[in-house]
């Protein structure tokens, strides 16, 4: 029967293509007439992380960015760089169709304008039913549905936590330095996030945000004024959800996985979901492997997935999601005073590095070893006691 994967995104194609390069069958069915489209990404992802998923860096690559710029509320900044390109900002569209090329050339079969409208899991199989009326049967189910999590639920799993509102819009006819992306934190830019502006080149941008309160929009409107001034020509616009609250607790079961932004797994810090995502689909892949050379499809084997993304990921997850935890807390004081502690401190310096725009945990603790480390700590602790008070 083979493998069924439902969602033809990043997560479910590398899921794909690894299963098919070891022989199963696998079909995956993608509920849009054309993979990638529409589009609701920034499409950054860092020069490492590509290799780590197996993905060379072709036509889809638009520009690669080697620093970025951090902005406080105040408009504090202070940048961090490397002397090498550290990210490829990628167009979409033509990256997840690049994926599908990859795995139709492994030889998995993959299904346009279909919707999985249910998944049924039998002793001695795993249904899907289709939203035409068809019931496609398999030995197991990757959902990677994406943020919608509909198919998780159904299979009695939680969806993931802090889905925030994003809006994103691409820009033509400004300046822009094509080297650097801008970070814009404050809770009057985008309370629970903050504001991105992503070079395509030194004249057109994406700009972008996410926040807690489901205004994205209005807010993104705001910030585009106040950043452009009415200059250049809205050429793109999207609106989607954002992960930011990690990992689900259980990713499998007897015939399924879940992979991908519908397992929660994307950076708490900054919503990136397509490199973790992917490393995970390798994961799955691994499962599925042992599983079918085991003929045994059940949660005890099928459990392998979960144990090998935690061994790679967990611990920079639960670190990024802990730091995601205390940014939410900060006040726009507190944000300031904390650039205030990083640009006095040198701690950017610290950052750059050890910075990794994936892996995130040795930046994130050399602010806690670093010698200002106690300011650091002193600020949020301040300003945590200070937010609880008022
Ligand atoms: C504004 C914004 C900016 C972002 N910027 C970045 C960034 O710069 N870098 C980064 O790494 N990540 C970024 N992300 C996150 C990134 O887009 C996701 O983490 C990534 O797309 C997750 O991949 P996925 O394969 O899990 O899901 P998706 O890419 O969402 O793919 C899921 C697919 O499943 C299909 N599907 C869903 N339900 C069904 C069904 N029932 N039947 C059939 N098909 C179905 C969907 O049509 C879709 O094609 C951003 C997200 C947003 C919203």
């Amino acid at each position: 029967m083979g493998v069924l994967v439902v969602g033809g995104g990043p997560a479910g194609l590398i899921t794909a293509r690894e299963t098919a390069r070891a022989g199963i069958d696998v079909t995956v069915v993608e509920e849009h007439a054309e993979v990638g489209v529409p589009t609701h990404c920034a499409g950054l992802l860092s020069v490492d992380g590509l290799e780590r998923i197996g993905v060379r860096p072709l036509g889809f690559v638009v520009n690669a960015v080697r620093g970025a710029r951090f902005f406080s509320p105040s408009g504090l900044s202070f940048k961090i760089e490397a002397r090498r390109p550290k990210a490829y900002v990628v167009d979409r569209e033509l990256f997840d169709k690049a994926l599908a090329e990859q795995a139709a050339e492994s030889g998995a079969n993959i299904v346009l304008g279909k919707r999985v409208k249910d998944v049924i899991v039998h002793e001695d199989r795993a249904d899907a039913l289709l939203a035409d009326g068809h019931r496609v049967g398999s030995d197991a189910i990757v959902v990677a549905e994406g943020v919608r999590c509909a198919l998780t639920r159904a299979l009695g799993l939680r969806a993931p936590k802090r889905r925030l509102q994003a809006a994103q819009m691409e820009i033509a006819g400004v300046d822009a330095d094509p080297s650097y992306v801008e970070l814009h934190f404050g809770r009057r830019i985008a309370p629970g996030f903050f504001a991105w502006k992503v070079p395509l080149s030194d004249d057109t941008l994406r700009i972008g945000l996410a926040c807690s309160d489901g205004r994205a929009l209005a807010r993104l409107t705001r910030f585009v004024k106040r950043e452009l001034g009415g200059r250049g020509k809205v050429i793109g616009r999207s609106a989607s959800l954002l992960i930011a609250g990690g990992p689900i607790g259980r990713t499998y079961g007897d015939r399924f996985l879940v992979v991908g932004d519908a397992a929660g797994q994307a950076k708490p810090t900054t919503g990136g979901g397509v490199i973790f995502g992917g490393v995970c689909a390798l994961h799955a892949a691994n499962a599925i492997r042992r599983a079918a050379s085991l003929g045994d499809w059940s949660a005890s084997v099928l459990k392998d997935y979960q144990r090998g993304w935690m061994k790679e990921l967990g611990r920079e997850l639960r670190l990024m999601l802990i730091a995601r935890k205390v940014a939410d807390r900060l006040s726009d004081r507190g944000i300031d005073r904390l650039f205030s502690v990083v640009i006095e401190g040198g701690l950017a310096e610290g950052i750059q590095e050890v910075g990794d725009i994936d892996f995130q945990s040795p930046a994130l603790l050399s602010l806690i070893r670093h010698r200002s480390a106690f300011g650091v700590i002193l600020t949020i602790a301040q300003d945590l006691v200070t937010s609880s008070l008022t």
